[in-house]
């Protein structure tokens, strides 16, 4: 057994990597709030999880949006209890080369993954700081380091980061660790709507992914939800303010 119970949240969660981290974290034993945008769409991730006799709660919220984030985490508090784990996972993609990239799709991207970890991460940590206790794990990505067709998503993703380090050196002194994993490549439907964007077949565009990724195969949500797993337990509370890649080989 890996942790004591607790309440988590996890954004994005209705499909793809959020979904595999909160069905992860059911079995882990701990309570999970499955946010996304609609809160029908949450339906399968519940279903999964209380099929196996967890506790989950799903929550319509856009992350982006500063009343709809502390009306949810103050209905995660109410119904499930105080929040002591936040995945910030809750993304989007906007892709196009910088001389077609509009405004619009940079500021969405922006504001989906930094404004919505910084509203979620600041809504929840007083639960965690009077509970001397807790776990953020932030979705950056290895197009941090930089991916044509992606300014917007890179900035992001590397802003992620940034956010990562300097809320673990403010928040450690209360028992709180911030992490950030790094995925790779992850068969989702982004990865999906990458490749139709591409013009390719999805089967085509994994392959070339795979023939550049040291391990030999692509990653799976599971893989992400692994690293979640193991950053918020109690007995990772002396690694913090790090970002981990799990991208099936080394990244910088
Ligand atoms: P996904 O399958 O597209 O799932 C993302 C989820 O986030 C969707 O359910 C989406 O809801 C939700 N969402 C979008 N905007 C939201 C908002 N404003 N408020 C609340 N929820 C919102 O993506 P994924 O591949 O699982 O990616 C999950 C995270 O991992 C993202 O942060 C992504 O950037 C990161 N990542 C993915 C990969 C990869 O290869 N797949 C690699 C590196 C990093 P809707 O369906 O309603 O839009």
């Amino acid at each position: 057994m890996t942790s004591t119970p607790r309440v988590a949240i996890v954004t994005g969660a209705a499909r793809g990597i959020g979904s595999a981290v909160a069905v992860r974290l059911a079995a882990d034993g701990h309570a999970v709030a499955v946010v996304d945008l609609d809160q029908a769409s949450c339906a399968d991730t519940v279903d999964a999880i209380t099929a196996k006799g967890g506790r989950a709660l799903a929550v319509g919220c856009d992350v982006s949006n500063e009343e709809a984030v502390a009306a949810a985490v103050d209905r995660v508090a109410a119904e499930l209890g105080a929040p002591t784990i936040l995945v910030n996972n809750a993304g989007i993609t906007r892709d196009d080369l910088l001389f077609k990239m509009s405004a619009a799709d940079w500021d969405s991207v922006i504001n989906v993954h930094l404004r919505g970890a910084f509203l979620m991460s600041r809504a929840a940590q007083a639960h965690m700081v009077q509970a001397r206790f807790g776990r953020i794990v932030n979705m950056s990505s290895v197009s941090a380091l930089g991916n044509r067709g992606q300014a917007n998503y890179a900035a992001a993703k590397a802003g992620v980061q940034g956010f990562t380090k300097a809320l673990a050196i403010e928040l450690g002194k209360f028992g709180v660790t911030v992490n950030a994993i790094g995925p790779g490549f992850i068969e989702t439907d982004m990865t999906r709507a990458t490749a139709a964007r591409l013009g390719m077949d999805f089967e085509a565009f994994r392959d070339a992914a795979v023939s550049q990724i040291p391990v030999g195969r692509a990653g799976q949500p599971e893989d992400i939800a692994a690293v979640a797993s193991f950053l918020v337990r109690e007995e990772a509370g002396f690694v913090s303010g790090q970002v981990i890649y799990a991208a099936g080989g080394p990244r910088d």
